[in-house]
């Protein structure tokens, strides 16, 4: 299955911890990425604290989506995340945005994650992966991120 994983940062060096999230995800067991997009620098949206790096990273992988997510929350935790308060500031945020073209609603998991339509520090690594995606139940990623412009976000250094 291709799926893709967002990944935020921003506490502490968060371009170590996206470096080191990624070689996590690639050594995930029946798992090899395929793709990791550039590092972007966004701003906390609903959130505090310094402003975010951002990644996403294409994965070929034989996990389910539920035994996939239980491995980021493990990634998540071996990286000392600490959840003060909702959206608090963290170390890493590790979330699976598209399995297949698969629509899920469990209590535990929605895909596709459920704001990443609207976040531009989503859809522009994704676009640079996957330019023509067709996002299940949201339309095409062009549209999207067209629709997301006003939100402040660049290529990190
Ligand atoms: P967050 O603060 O965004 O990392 O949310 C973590 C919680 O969201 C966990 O309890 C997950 O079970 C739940 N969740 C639901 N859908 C997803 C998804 N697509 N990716 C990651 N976490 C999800």
């Amino acid at each position: 299955m291709r799926v893709f994983i967002g990944l935020g940062a921003n506490l502490g060096d968060a371009a170590a911890t996206l470096n080191a999230a990624v070689a996590a995800l690639a050594a995930l067991p029946l798992t090899s990425l395929t793709a990791r997009s550039k590092t972007y620098r966004s701003a906390p949206i609903d959130a505090h604290g310094p402003d975010y790096l951002n990644a996403v990273a294409e994965l070929e992988t034989a996990l389910s989506p539920v035994a996939l997510l239980s491995e980021l929350q493990g990634i998540e935790q071996a990286h000392g995340r600490e959840r003060a308060y909702r959206n608090a500031p963290r170390t890493l945020d590790l979330d699976l945005l598209l399995y297949g073209d698969q629509v899920i609603a469990t209590p535990e998991l929605t895909v596709p994650h459920a704001r990443m339509h609207e976040r531009a520090f989503v859809l522009l690594p994704l676009q640079e992966l996957a330019p023509d995606l067709q996002i299940p139940m949201r339309g095409k990623l062009a549209d999207l991120l067209a629709a997301a412009c006003d939100q402040r976000i660049a290529v990190s250094a």
